[in-house]
């Protein structure tokens, strides 16, 4: 036997054992070259330089030993050890996707998406101002226009429309490209590589803590697309909590109150067809997780969400198949299209140049699809707008040691870090026959989180339950009775900064532009986390489960209080990296401050060092938003379009 065929087998019969109706990976022929190009699809993002068949022989030769350890000791190796943990969780996932990408695992799994759906009207796009150069080779472009804008996702698309709509000549360079409904079929391990960066997605190292313990690392997935993370996101709406613009205001930052900020909010609000899910759409799931929260005398609500004629996909994450979500690239793009805004896709900004106080322009590579390095650009232009995200915004100020005198950029980084808890019913729901996120428990926002129920696909609840083998499998195939509740906590304590992770674009031009994301979870928020997770098994029992998966590997299941309570008890000894952390809102990496020895912008989003130097993107709040943030950025996006018009045409 081979090595993959022995590898092969050791993994079902450790991670994977067979369990119910589901086929044994062993079963579904032509499944271990699939692994491959899985393997190779990750590679590719996180290790160019490793070939992927090395890493699938490691791999494989990884779980042949460990399946020469008993059980037991699997087991316990899984418990205790975090580095190990890490490992077989890789494992599982690096299997678990492709498995479940299989039509007949899908029918198992009852998981398969309707597609062909009638799409719902959108905006047109002026096709001739977005601008591929897939097809050229090794041009030289050069753009002179009056505002540039790097980035084109909740800040940039509305710069770019807000300011085209004024008349001037705006340019938005975009280092993704534009992908359309018809290539978003619901599948999962398809769309990734479309649209998130680097194919799956970041992860956060955890910065090391003086008494060197293990803190976890944190999912952190963004996208890499024309319309940016909005093309990904769950469509939430929140406005920015009156109490935090409030805060911000004490501060000094000026025109911040809720009432200066409320037409900004009406106004995005109106353009991507805010409003709030009806109890049609949130499936069978979601009502009964209602109807659980409200018997438990807890604030709770149907959430506000950005999609129109919405047919409850339930995949909002990986592309909308029918256009109902408003994101950026079937609303503002388009009507920033319309407006005269062109848009070049595969346009990756590098180097920023400055004279005498002022960006006098910037330079970037063209890519094409495939990643290649197909020519390079210079733009000119007399405001330059910085909107590339959370983590790319302050990377590129860094790389090119610009706009940092305050020290803050990329600094004070903020995640909002994310747990799962799912609670199984006594029969199918359908979790996924609904829209993906619409019941808000806002019970403990002043105790620093918020639950949202969500739901996932099967393979991503299995991952996040931290179990192995049968348990693992058995998850997959329960989970069409399961609910969830994801618990988002308002980071307190937790640090995190991003640098680039090569600082020398000039020296390594074939590079791309890519960031070392540092984030350690803080004691009060993991505090919070232990919390968030006993009441979100509260609600989850209270709404009928009969079982509820923690994902904290001590404990994986909770049926009644007494395990809650048990859960309470060891509160302080319960370690972070017990749990799986995954985080969707960076933000806070170039600071708004009155004063520029404290922060990177100004109230409307102006650098202090460079007169002609906006951020307009989740990197400029002072503090976290405290909520599902694309609002607040449009907002403030609008906000500070409206000041540019204002004082400098
Ligand atoms: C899975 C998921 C679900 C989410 N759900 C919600 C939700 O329900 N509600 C909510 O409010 N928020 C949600 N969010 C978060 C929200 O979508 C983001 O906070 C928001 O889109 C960030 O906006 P931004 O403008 O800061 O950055 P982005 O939208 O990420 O846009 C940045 C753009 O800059 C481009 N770029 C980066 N570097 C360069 C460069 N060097 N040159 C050129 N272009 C560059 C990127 O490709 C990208 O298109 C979710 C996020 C994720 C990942």
């Amino acid at each position: 036997m081979d090595i993959k065929t022995r590898g092969l087998r050791a993994l079902c019969e450790v991670f994977f054992s067979k369990s119910g109706g589901l086929k044994s990976p062993i079963e579904l022929e032509g499944f271990d070259t699939e692994i491959e190009d899985f393997v190779e699809r990750v590679a590719r993002g996180f290790f160019p330089f490793l070939h992927h068949r090395f890493l699938t022989a490691l791999l494989m030769l990884f779980c042949i030993a460990v399946a020469k350890l008993p059980r037991s000791v699997i087991q316990k190796l899984n418990e205790r050890s975090y580095l190990v943990r890490t490992l077989f969780n890789t494992i599982k996932l690096v299997t678990v996707f492709p498995y479940a990408a299989r039509e007949e695992i899908k029918e198992t799994l009852e998981t398969k998406i309707e597609t062909g759906k009638p799409k719902v009207p959108t905006p047109e796009m002026v096709r001739e101002n977005i601008i591929e150069f897939e097809k050229i080779a090794e041009p030289k472009v050069e753009i002179e226009c009056d505002v540039l804008v790097i980035g084109s996702g909740a800040g940039g698309a509305v710069v770019a429309k807000e300011l085209a709509e004024k008349g001037l000549d705006v340019v938005v360079v975009e280092r993704g490209f534009e992908h359309t409904s018809d290539e978003f079929n619901g599948e999962m391990t398809d769309t990734m590589p479309l649209l998130y960066r680097k194919g799956t997605g970041l992860i956060t190292l955890p910065l090391p803590t003086p008494s060197f313990s293990l803190k976890p690392w944190v999912m952190l997935p963004v996208g890499d697309c024309l319309g940016g993370t909005t093309v990904i996101n769950s469509s939430t709406c929140y406005r920015t909590p009156d109490s935090v613009l409030e805060r911000w205001t004490e501060q000094g930052l000026e025109g911040l109150t809720p009432d200066d900020m409320k037409p900004y909010f009406e106004r995005v609000e109106r353009t991507i067809s805010v409003h709030r899910v009806s109890l049609e759409l949130m499936g069978e799931a979601h009502t009964r997780i209602a109807e659980g929260t409200e018997r438990l005398g807890y604030s709770g609500r149907p959430l506000e969400k950005n999609a129109l004629y919405c047919d409850a996909t339930g995949v909002c994450q990986y592309g909308c198949p029918i256009d109902a979500k408003q994101d950026m690239h079937v609303t503002y793009i388009p009507l920033a299209t319309q407006a005269g805004a062109k848009f070049y896709t595969g346009f990756e900004v590098q180097q920023i140049e400055t004279c005498g106080g002022e960006v006098v322009k910037v330079g970037g590579a063209i890519r094409n699809r495939r990643g290649e390095r197909i020519g390079k650009f210079v733009a000119r232009a007399r405001i330059f707008v910085l909107a590339a995200g959370a983590i790319y915004t302050p990377t590129l100020l860094l790389m090119n040691r610009i706009a940092n005198s305050s020290g803050m950029v990329g600094q004070n980084l903020r995640i909002h870090p994310c747990l799962l808890v799912s609670g199984f019913f006594p029969e199918a729901v359908y979790g996924w026959r609904g829209v993906s996120q619409s019941y808000a428990i806002e019970e403990f926002f002043d105790e620093g989180f918020i639950m949202e129920t969500t739901m996932v696909p099967p393979r991503l609840g299995a991952l996040t339950s931290q179990l192995l083998g049968e348990e693992f499998c058995r998850i997959m195939e329960e989970w069409k009775k399961a609910g969830a509740i994801g618990v988002m906590i308002n980071d307190s304590d937790s640090i995190g900064r991003v640098l680039p992770l090569s600082p020398f674009p000039y020296a390594l031009p074939k590079l791309e532009v890519e960031a070392l994301v540092l984030y350690r979870l803080g004691e009060r928020d993991k505090r919070v986390a232990v919390k968030g997770v006993a009441e979100a098994c509260r609600v989850l029992l209270a709404a009928g489960a009969t079982k509820v998966c923690t994902g904290l590997v001590r404990k994986p299941w909770v049926r009644g209080e007494k395990d809650i309570q048990e859960i309470l008890s060891v509160e302080r000894k319960i370690k972070a990296n017990e749990f799986i952390w995954s985080a969707y809102h960076p933000q806070c990496t170039c600071r708004m401050s009155v004063s520029p020895k404290h922060g990177v912008v100004d109230s409307y989003g102006q650098t202090h060092d460079l007169e002609n130097l906006f951020i307009a993107d989740a990197s400029i709040f002072p503090e976290c938003v405290r909520v599902n943030p694309q609002i607040s950025i449009m907002a403030f996006a609008n906000r500070c379009a409206d000041h540019i018009w204002e004082t400098r045409f």
